[in-house]
């Protein structure tokens, strides 16, 4: 078993010797192109496409509530889908999916939220008084 193992180590010591160049950025380029595959995979999880109409929606938004009067917009695409957007004010949009999937975001959620809110509200009123 042992001997098995340590002939095992010396082909691949041998092997490694015996790599000429070619073979060292062959392996150098399958490394980056894996390294890149798996960073893109991981990274287009977490953009969740985006219709060009919902941009717009979005974008229309964004200039009412920040009183916005950029002409333009300017689409974020990801592998060819759209996943956000940028104003021409510098405004930036991205629709990411939420650190956990399927976790919906609920009126309860943004009562809690709304009640946190009057929460620091009060006290710092209190405070101030
Ligand atoms: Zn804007």
């Amino acid at each position: 078993m042992l001997e098995m193992l340590e002939g095992m180590v010396k082909t691949f010591v041998n092997n490694l010797v015996a790599m000429n160049t070619l073979e060292i950025v062959l392996v150098t380029l399958w490394l980056s192109i894996t390294g890149y595959a798996s960073w893109y995979l991981i990274s287009a999880k977490h953009h969740v496409p985006l219709t060009r109409k919902e941009a717009e929606i979005l974008w229309k938004i964004h200039k009412n509530e920040a009183q916005c009067k950029a002409q333009k917009l300017h689409p974020i695409k990801r592998r060819d889908k759209i996943v956000g957007f940028k104003c021409d004010c510098g405004y930036k949009y991205m629709k990411k999916r939420p650190m956990l999937a399927n976790t919906p975001v609920d009126r309860d959620d943004i009562r809690s939220r709304t009640s946190t809110f009057d929460e620091m509200h009060t006290t710092y009123e209190s405070t101030t008084r």
